[in-house]
C-alpha cells in the first residue's frame, strides 16, 4: 500500500484496533492534544453544536473512548436526560470513567461495551447518536450504520465525526508528509508506540471519502444526509436524519 505500510487485513482488523487502543488508552487524551494541535476540540465542539442536544434526551456517543463528547452532552441533557457512552475497547471505557467521574459527571451517564456492528440496545430508543474518530476503526461499518439507524428514534439523527479528504492539493501533500512521517514518530517518542500511529495514519488513508459515506449513509436509509468539511476536509462531519 501506501509508503510501504502493510494492508490491513479484515479477519485481523479487530485484534489489531484492540491492540491499538489498550496500548494507547492512558495517554490518548494528551496524544490527541499534542497531534491535532488541539483543534480536535473545536471540531468536536461543532459536532455538539449541530447534534442540538435538549435536556432529557437520550445520546448515545459511540465508540466514545475517553468521553470527550459524553462529557459535553451530559450537561446538555441534563438530569431527566441520559447520555450511553459505548466502546468496544474496556480500557479506553475505563480511562473515560474515570475521568468523567473525577469531573464530577455522574448520575445521567452510564457505560456500555459493545461493537458498533451489534448493538445491544432496542429499537427506537435514542434521539441522537454521534461517533467521533470511531467509524473508520470499525470492521463492517455497513453493519455499525444499521444498527445505529434501528437504535435512533424516528426524528432522531446521527452525526459521524471522521477523518476525511482533504480539499487542496497543497493541503493533501501537508498532510500526508504529516500522518505518514511526522505523526508515527511523535507517537512514538510520547507512547513509545510507533506501530498505533501507523495504524492510526493507514487507517485514515483507508477510510471512505466525504461522498462515499454520504452514499453509505443513504444506502443504509438515513435521510436528508449531508456533511461539512472542517479543517479543509481533513476532518468531516455527516449527519443523517431517521424518519
Ligand atoms: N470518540 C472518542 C474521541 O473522539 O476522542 C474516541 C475516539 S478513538 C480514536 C476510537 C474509539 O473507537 C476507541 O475507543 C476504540 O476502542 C473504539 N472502537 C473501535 N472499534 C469499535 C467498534 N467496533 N465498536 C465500538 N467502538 C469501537
Amino acid at each position: 500500500t501506501h509508503f510501504g505500510y502493510k494492508t490491513i487485513d479484515a479477519d485481523k482488523k479487530e485484534d489489531m484496533v484492540a491492540g491499538v487502543f489498550h496500548s494507547v488508552a492512558a495517554k490518548y487524551d494528551i496524544m490527541n492534544d499534542v497531534m491535532s494541535f488541539g483543534i480536535h476540540r473545536i471540531w468536536k465542539r461543532f459536532t455538539i453544536e449541530s447534534a442540538a442536544p435538549r435536556t432529557g434526551m437520550k445520546v448515545l456517543d459511540l465508540a466514545g473512548g475517553t468521553g470527550d463528547l459524553t462529557a459535553k452532552f451530559s450537561r446538555i441533557v441534563g438530569p431527566t436526560g441520559q447520555v450511553t457512552l459505548a466502546d468496544i475497547n474496556d480500557s479506553m471505557l475505563k480511562v473515560g470513567r474515570d475521568k468523567l467521574r473525577d469531573k464530577g459527571i455522574v448520575g445521567n451517564v452510564n457505560y456500555v461495551q459493545a461493537n458498533a456492528e451489534a448493538l445491544p440496545f432496542p429499537d427506537n430508543h435514542f434521539d441522537i447518536i454521534t461517533i467521533a474518530f470511531g467509524l473508520r476503526n470499525v470492521t463492517h461499518k455497513g453493519a455499525a450504520i444499521a444498527s445505529m439507524l434501528r437504535v435512533l428514534k424516528p426524528g432522531g439523527k446521527l452525526l459521524i465525526l471522521e477523518f476525511s479528504k482533504p480539499q487542496h492539493d497543497v493541503m493533501r501533500k501537508i498532510y500526508d508528509l504529516y500522518s505518514f512521517k511526522i505523526l508515527p514518530k511523535m507517537g512514538k517518542m510520547i507512547t513509545k508506540d510507533a506501530d498505533s500511529y501507523e495504524y492510526l495514519a493507514e487507517s485514515i488513508r483507508m477510510h471512505p471519502d466525504q461522498e462515499t459515506l454520504k452514499q453509505m449513509m443513504t444506502d443504509a436509509g438515513f435521510e436528508q444526509v449531508s456533511y461539512t468539511n472542517m479543517t479543509d476536509g481533513i476532518v468531516a462531519l455527516h449527519k443523517g436524519y431517521k424518519f
